[in-house]
């Protein structure tokens, strides 16, 4: 390729696509670059999105870059950015095709990857009947049996929450033990407590019937709900050097109230740069990065 852009959107999916809009509509020189591996698309559709509530997460993805293409100074890279490096106004970008090209600015919009925990039986599970977000995906599990995995303490906080979605079970792992105020919070709603591990899932996969235990037991679940770590699914922000804080669940990069990180010219929105993952959450992100950095390439 070889060009020279405004700005480079690596990430087009919530929040990358919604970064790139606003410089695309200020008609600047906008060039969005896609690997094609939102992190929902382990589901079959995304909830909770204004207008596309229950959309196939790829379906979604494909038309929001489409409306974006509209515009005649956007381009679209479909592969990998696999190196960044340089300062503000002068960025080069290695892409997956062996191309470089240069931009002004860089929003960084890659999202993150789940780590899983390692129970045989869950992997090819996520997404769909065990899930992160009971508003995501709670509303189609099916009705009957709900368990939270003690994961971290901010496990017990979706074991309080899961019970508007059916009878709900915590299973401390051996290692989350409910507190005074969440033990008061489960027994006000009905959250039972099991000691004992899970330590398969299972039924015919990706739904799910039961969960067997370290004892030998089994539980009758239709679903479960897994806060997984998480990490950036990109090192790009790593190589330029950002700054990350760290969250119970991982790494986050530091943004400012602008959304530019810590390297002057780089800005970042969603998952990769907050602690709340939602796709309008991410999608609101990347829309103020996107004018923040138009609003930099004018006044500096
Ligand atoms: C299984 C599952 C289901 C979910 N369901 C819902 C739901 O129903 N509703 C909801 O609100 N939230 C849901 N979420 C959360 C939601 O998926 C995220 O909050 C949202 O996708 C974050 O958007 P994003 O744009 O930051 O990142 P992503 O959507 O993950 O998009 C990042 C994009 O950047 C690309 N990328 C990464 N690195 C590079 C690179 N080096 N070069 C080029 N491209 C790159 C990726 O391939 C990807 O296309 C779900 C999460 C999971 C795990």
């Amino acid at each position: 390729m070889g060009e020279k852009f405004d700005v480079v959107v690596i990430g087009g999916n919530f929040a990358g696509v919604s970064a790139a809009l606003p410089l695309a509509r200020a008609r600047r020189r906008v060039l969005m670059v896609d690997a094609g591996k939102p992190r929902n698309r382990f589901s079959h559709g995304a909830h909770n999105f204004y207008g596309h509530d229950g959309k196939a997460p790829l379906d979604a993805m494909e038309e929001a870059q489409r409306q974006f293409m509209l515009y005649p100074t956007a381009t679209l890279f479909k592969g990998e950015a696999v190196r960044t490096s340089g300062q503000k106004d002068a960025f080069t970008i290695a892409l997956a095709d062996g191309s470089e090209v240069t931009a002004r600015r860089l929003v960084l919009a890659t999202g993150v990857k789940d780590t899983l925990p390692g129970l045989p039986g869950l992997a090819e599970r996520w997404g769909q009947s065990v899930v992160h977000c009971p508003y995501c995906h709670g509303y189609e599990l099916p009705p009957g049996p709900l368990g939270v995995l003690g994961v971290g303490v901010h496990s017990l906080h979706g074991a309080v929450l899961a019970a508007d979605w059916g009878p709900a079970t915590f299973f401390t792992q051996g290692k989350v033990e409910p507190d005074a105020e969440s033990a008061a919070l489960f027994a006000a709603r009905g959250v039972s407590v099991e000691r004992s591990p899970v330590v398969e899932l299972l039924g015919p996969a990706p739904g799910l019937e039961a969960v067997r235990l370290a004892d030998g037991r089994v539980a009758a679940l239709g679903g479960l709900f897994v806060a997984p770590q998480v990490s950036p699914a990109s090192p790009l922000a790593e190589q330029l050097g950002c700054v990350f804080d760290e969250a119970p669940m991982g790494p986050y990069l530091r943004v400012n109230e602008m959304k530019e990180t810590s390297i002057p010219g780089v800005f970042a929105a969603g998952d990769i740069a907050q602690t709340m993952h939602s796709a309008p959450l991410a999608a609101a992100a990347g829309a103020f990065a996107g004018v923040c950095a138009h609003r930099s390439l004018i006044w500096g």
